[in-house]
């Protein structure tokens, strides 16, 4: 068990620039960029540049520099792409899935940001 990182991933091969990427905001620690198969108007994948599996593996080992980058950054995407609702947005779902029950395709950690339409409920009823 444990946190076994794989570098062959899809995200891990973006930040290497071994596949191109639309990238939306990049900080130190952080990269944001357009989901492939977007199932929003707005949805924006946010990663660490750290090798993390999820984001329990994240919280429990990433640097204080590190998450503080994170979250701001993600705040910084809701008002830029117009989703905070302090600002006038309509708002904005986070959504992140981790392993076999959550159905996590990409073992990188990652936030979705999901917006510009009405969201729905947060989960199929079962
Ligand atoms: P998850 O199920 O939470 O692991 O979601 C992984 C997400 O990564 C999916 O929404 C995919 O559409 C997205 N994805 C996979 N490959 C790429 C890629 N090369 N560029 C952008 N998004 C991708």
């Amino acid at each position: 068990m444990g946190y076994d990182y794989d570098d062959q991933n899809v995200f891990a091969r973006i930040l290497r620039g071994e596949i191109p990427n639309e990238t939306v905001l990049e900080t130190e620690h952080t990269l944001a960029f357009r989901d492939i198969r977007a199932q929003a108007p707005v949805h924006v994948l946010v990663i660490p540049k750290g090798r993390y599996v999820s984001y329990d593996h994240f919280g429990a080992e990433a640097s204080d520099a590190e998450i503080v980058d994170f979250t701001r950054t993600l705040a910084r995407l809701c008002a830029e792409l117009d989703l905070a609702p302090a600002d006038g947005g309509a708002g904005y779902r986070l959504i992140v899935n981790a392993g076999a029950a959550g159905l996590q395709e990409v073992p990188h950690m990652h936030v979705h940001i999901v917006g510009g339409r009405s969201l729905g409920r947060m989960l199929p009823a079962s």
